[in-house]
């Protein structure tokens, strides 16, 4: 008798399926990028069809791993244990800055065209979903993360991942709102769309500290909750952020021909 390849990464079916489309997301972003700048900002393109404000876009795709986050994370069995309930918050403050604060204060010149393509929005729906749910279920679902006791608190594994998570997070805060200040409020008022280049913090050592400081943050998180959920939203973010880093560093080199000749493309001194 013949059966289908199964992949049991945790031996819960309707979970491991998921989570196998989910690596294989991963990895058609991760060719698909390399072609395909994500059409928003610097890099929109009409070609895509419809875009949004980015504040509207940046708004609805993250929207997902909110809701998703919840309606999973509700029905779990575990949902009021200390660890889950701690991942819980951990979780509504990155998407409390991500999904609603970032896009709330972002800088966006008054009457200029939309530059958020609903193709990326459609496309970071299923990331977003996938990731809520993944991380959702592991978190409260029964059978799951069964290492979430109150031990793992003390754990190297948690103590470390969740250091670099919000070391990171802070750098990534921080990196973010260089970027904002480089257009002014008069600027913004008379619809004008200007690029400067940043200065100070991680910007003195590489184009892409944003984006340093994402991975590195989830990377942290993977550590710290030891879940191959985990590991997925750190891996869709390498298959996002590399290619636009690479894409971003050579934008600003053809652009600007005082670009600091020794600033490196994503991590300091490396590369
Ligand atoms: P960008 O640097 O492209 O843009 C962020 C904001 O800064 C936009 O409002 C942009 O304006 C403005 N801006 C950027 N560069 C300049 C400049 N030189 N002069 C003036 N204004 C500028 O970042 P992203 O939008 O790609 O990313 C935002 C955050 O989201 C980052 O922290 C990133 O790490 C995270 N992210 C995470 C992903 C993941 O997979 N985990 C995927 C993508 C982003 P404009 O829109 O007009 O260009």
């Amino acid at each position: 008798m013949s059966s289908l390849p199964h992949v049991a990464f945790t031996g819960q079916p309707a979970y491991d399926i998921t989570l196998t489309l989910a690596f294989a997301y991963v990895a058609a972003v991760s060719l698909a990028a390399w072609f395909i700048p994500s059409p928003y900002g610097r890099f929109a393109s009409q070609k895509f069809g419809l875009s949004f404000d980015p504040r509207l876009g940046w708004f609805l795709m993250e929207l997902p791993a909110t809701l998703s986050f919840l309606f999973f994370f509700a029905q779990g069995a575990r949902r009021s244990e200390p660890v889950p309930l701690l991942f819980l918050a951990m979780w509504l403050i990155h998407y409390g800055n991500r999904g609603f604060l970032f896009p709330l204060f972002m800088r966006v010149p008054r009457g200029s065209s939309a530059s958020f393509s609903l193709m990326v929005v459609a496309f970071g729906w299923l990331a977003t979903s996938l990731h809520g749910y993944l991380h959702a279920r592991f978190f409260s679902g029964e059978g799951l993360g069964t290492h979430y006791t109150t031990d793992w608190l003390c754990d190297p594994r948690f103590l470390c991942g969740v250091t670099l998570y919000y070391a990171a997070l802070i750098g990534n805060i921080h990196s973010d709102a260089i970027l904002r200040r480089l257009r002014t409020k008069e600027e913004i008022a008379s619809g004008t769309r200007v690029y400067r280049i940043p200065q100070g913090g991680l910007f003195r050592f590489v184009t892409n500290p944003s984006y340093f400081t994402e991975l590195l943050a989830w990377a942290g998180w993977a550590l710290a909750t030891w879940s191959l959920a985990g590991v997925y939203i750190f891996l869709m973010s390498v298959a996002n952020l590399i290619p636009r880093a690479v894409s971003t560093h050579r934008w600003y080199r053809e652009r600007f021909p005082e670009y600091p000749s020794d600033r490196r493309v994503l991590i300091p001194f490396v590369y």
